[in-house]
Order: structure tokens, then sequence, then C-alpha cells
């Protein structure tokens, strides 16, 4: 995912505009409005319309076409994720945001699916608006007058809301498809082997597009098929990463105070060298009269303008520092570990009291034993029952 603008807020849920989507909304004006004359044959010979290409492209008339015709589609991917939203509020869960991107849009859950049928429905949902919009175009183009643009924009977005359930229902993360397929494995065991496995089968089947579209010489096979590589790893990776840390708080996998090296912010450079060769740490939380007042870090000491300088000189003081709570969600806290770009995050409590730290580190292997009990559990649990 990258930068995102929010446009507007629907039932409270922020309604978001990925760069990526901004990109590809004039590209498809572009693509829609150029083709028409390629498109408007094919139409005649599969319907028996006899749309004309000079109607619907005099006096630049395409570029209006193609314009109706883009936002008609980005209308319909919007339709798309308010029909996921739209379950999911029915079954009590909270949507964080609905995105559209450039392979259509993301309805984000605050939360995971308590019960595989939940999942199930919320990512059919919206597969099914669009049939739901085909449909209905397919019904308009019975009682509209004949209009070659209306019949053609009909067409157009009748197909378009075809075409896109299709591609969604593939079953690779991010797309719908790998939803259900995760919704279907996680009948018999644990979230988090499912999510494995439907990310497993979302690479493959990503990989299978590739070659497919390389035999076939379909470039725009291939780039389909590389985007959602791409994107069925990272979102692979959030999703074992959100499914591992469900419901877990930085309290149980922080490093707590009493088992935490501090150093002194009067400590000079040198010393604190000794300490880090010492301990083999590369930042540590700095106290001066009992009280938690920074953060320094090697690269600190590489960035010092002389060696006579002192922790308390060189350190991150406490207000500059992200700090997390005891309570944050874990994964909340991973993501502002990502943001800030840092590798530690000093956990206060209510009064900036300093309670413990929280590393990329504790987190990764906090990560690995929750993955191994679950398989663990899983092999328990399926022994159980043969
Ligand atoms: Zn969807």
């Amino acid at each position: 995912m990258f930068k995102s603008y929010r446009v507007g807020t629907i039932h409270g849920i922020p309604f978001k505009l990925d760069i990526t989507f901004l990109i590809i909304l004039p590209v498809f004006v572009w693509l829609i409005g150029a083709q028409i004359g390629d498109v408007v044959p094919l139409f005649n010979d599969a319907f028996g319309t006899s749309l004309e290409t000079e109607t619907l492209t005099a006096g630049n008339r395409e570029w209006i076409v193609g314009f109706v015709a883009a936002v008609s589609l980005f209308t319909s991917v919007a339709l798309h994720e308010l029909g996921h939203a739209a379950v999911a509020l029915s079954y009590g869960y909270e949507i964080e945001s609905i995105t559209l991107w450039l392979l259509g849009g993301i309805a984000k859950p605050a939360e995971l699916p308590t019960e595989w049928q939940h999942e199930f429905w919320i990512a059919v949902a919206g597969p099914v608006v669009n049939v739901v919009i085909a449909l209905g175009c397919g019904a308009a183009l019975v009682v509209v007058p004949a209009s070659d643009v209306l019949v053609f924009l009909l067409l157009y977005l009748a197909l378009l809301n075809i075409v896109l359930p299709v591609f969604n229902m593939l079953p690779a993360f991010p797309l719908d498809g790998g939803r259900v397929l995760r919704a279907l494995l996680a009948r018999n065991q644990s979230y988090v082997r499912a999510t494995r496995q439907a990310a497993a089968v979302g690479k493959g089947m990503a990989l299978l597009l590739g070659i497919v579209g390389l035999l076939a010489f379909n470039f725009v096979l291939v780039a389909i098929a590389f985007f959602v590589y791409i994107a069925a790893t990272s979102e692979s990776r959030q999703m074992m990463l959100d499914a591992a840390f469900e419901g877990m708080v930085v309290q149980s996998v922080m490093t707590k105070t009493g088992r935490l090296s501090t150093v002194d912010a009067a400590l000079s450079l040198d010393e604190l060298l000794d300490v880090m060769f010492e301990e083999r740490h590369s930042g540590y939380p700095v106290i001066e009269d009992g009280e938690f007042v920074g953060i320094v870090t090697l690269s600190d000491v590489q960035s010092a303008d002389s060696s006579d300088e002192s922790v308390r000189d060189v350190m991150t003081p406490n207000e500059q520092l992200a700090t997390v709570s005891p309570s944050t969600d874990v994964m909340d806290a991973f993501t502002t570990i990502g943001t800030e770009d840092v590798g530690r995050l000093p956990v206060v409590d209510e009064d900036g009291s300093l309670v413990g730290i929280i590393t990329r580190t504790d987190m990764m292997r906090a990560f690995r034993v929750v993955t191994e009990r679950q398989r663990f559990e899983d092999k328990l649990s399926s022994a159980r029952s043969l």
C-alpha cells in the first residue's frame, strides 16, 4: 500500500483513495476512450447491437464516454467495498477504512472475524454486489431508449461488473477469493494455519497466472500476476501477523523494566560504548534521577560531534519519542515501529513512567512462538479427531 488520501466518510468509515488508484483512473479514461473504435464492432457482433463508432466519437465525445465509463467502474468498485462493509457491520464488526487502489478496493475490518462463516459472507458480499450491478445494467438495456452512448456505457459497465467479481474470486490475498479460501480452511483449524495455507495457494496462483501470461505472450496478464504476487506476499505477511497477534497487547510481549538494562544520562560516550560492547545491545533507555528521560542508540553515538559529550547530549529525549502504553495492541505497536522507523519503543504508563521496552526482535520472537504453538495445537487436535 502506498500513500492514500482521505476523501470522505460513509457511516463513520473513512473512505480513502490510494495514490495508485488516482494514477489508474486517467489511464482508464484514456484506455476506454481510445478503444471505442475497436470495442464497438465486438459489441455489435456479440450482442447483435448496431452501435456506430462515429456517434460515440463525434467531437471528442470518446473522452466523455471514457470518463463516464471509468467513473462508473470506480463507483462499482466502491459499491463492492460497501457490500463487504455492510455485511461486516451487520455481524457487529468495525470497519477501519475503505481504500480504493490499483487492484480494486480494500474494506479493512478492525479485527479478525471470530467465525469462519463471517469471513466467508463478508468476502462474498463484494462480488455479489458486482453481479447485481451487471444484472441491473442488463435490465436497463431492455428499457432505455436506443441511444448509442447509453447502450455502449451500459454494456461496458455490465461486462466490467462480470470481469471484476471473476478476477476478485481468484484465491489470492488480498483478493476476495483469498479470504473465501481462508474462511473455508479455517473451518477445522486455527486462523494462523489457515492463513499460511491460503497465502501459499495465493502465491502459487499468481505464479501460475504469470506463467500462463508468458506462454500466451499476454503481458497485461503478466503485469497483473506480478502485482497479485507482490500484494499476496505483503498481505499474507500482514495477515499472518494479524492472526498471530490477535488480541495480544504490548504488556505480554515487552521486556519489563526489571529485566531491562538502562544507562545513566551522565555516562560518557566511551563508557556507553563499553556497556554496549559488554551487553551487545544497540540501544538503551536513559535514566536521570530515577526518571526515564530518553533513548540512546549506537547511531546517536556515531553522529556525536566530539568524544567528550555525554549520553544526555546525544540521546533522543523523551518528548521526541513515539511511545506506546502497556495496553496498546501488539499489531499497532508493530505498525508504529515501522512508520517511525525505529528499532524499539518505550512502553510508558499513564503518568509517563517507563514500564518496559518493546523491540522489533521481541515481536518477531513472540510471532515465531505463537505460530509454533498454533502448529503444535493443530497437530494435537487433528490427532485427537482421528
Ligand atoms: Zn472485495
